[in-house]
């Protein structure tokens, strides 16, 4: 009986601590946002509205923050319904080599190379599984130099086809790949990388879990840090 009082009790602690930490998370990430929306405010307020010049980067700035700050709290929303089982998967069958291909074009940059894309089909929810390659394409173009390249490929074998992301980047020390996939989670690198990260909370690869984990697909990091990164996914073709 002592020993489940003890459990109970570990377990309403651990509950607090998480409850704790989220909302340490989601406060320190909203604030950066905030504090440069209110500094070119001020600065408008003071003398922008006369120079176009510092109108100019100021709406830049405050746009940027109020996109980043919708992109966190849809992220938060969509991991909030994950957990309570409130989010809905309609799986059809879909042409994956046909969802890549727009994914690259929707993407439009010159970096995104396609080095094999054999045609498969898979079920799955098309949405949803655009949100998944999403997230990791932006992280192979967002984590590696301006100039580099970053390839994908789609191979198929055995009902399983075999999909990668292949970047040069900063790449992910040992320790991080077992972390990179938990909720807020982000290297030193990325933190204090300034140029393309400022957008960066550490959520993009928990919702990619999650929707990875709903279509039975595994999701393998090998990486170094210095060279770069390859995200492969093994996911069941029908
Ligand atoms: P973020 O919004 O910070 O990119 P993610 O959840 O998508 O959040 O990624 C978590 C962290 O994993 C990133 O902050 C970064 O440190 C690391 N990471 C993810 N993909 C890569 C990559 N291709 N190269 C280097 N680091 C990466």
């Amino acid at each position: 009986m002592r020993l489940k009082i003890s459990s109970v009790r570990r377990q309403a602690q651990e509950t607090y601590l998480r409850q704790q930490r989220f909302v340490n998370d989601v406060s320190h990430e909203l604030r950066t946002p905030l504090t440069i929306i209110r500094g070119y405010v001020d600065l408008l307020e003071a003398c922008g509205a006369n120079d176009p010049e510092i109108f100019k980067e100021a709406v830049t700035s405050i746009k940027t923050s109020a996109q980043n700050m919708q992109n966190l709290v849809e992220s938060l929303l969509f991991l909030a319904r994950a957990d309570q089982g409130d989010q809905p998967l309609t799986k059809v069958p879909v042409d994956l080599d046909e969802l890549i291909k727009r994914l690259v074009e929707d993407k439009n940059s010159p970096r995104v190379q396609i080095a094999k894309l054999t045609p498969c089909k898979i079920f799955g929810d098309a949405e949803f599984l655009k949100k998944m390659l999403t997230a990791f394409l932006d992280n192979a173009l967002r984590y590696s130099p301006s100039d580099m390249p970053v390839k994908i490929s789609l191979t198929t074998e055995d009902k399983l086809a075999t999909l990668q992301f292949v970047d040069k980047g900063i790449g992910i020390s040992k320790d991080d790949c077992a972390k990179i996939f938990d909720r807020f989670y982000r290297t030193d690198k990325a933190r204090t990388k300034a140029d393309g990260c400022e957008n960066s909370v550490g959520l993009g690869l928990a919702v990619a879990k999650w929707i990875a984990d709903r279509h039975d697909i595994e999701i393998d990091v090998r990486s170094k840090p210095g060279e770069g990164s390859t995200f492969t996914l093994k996911i069941p073709t029908i």
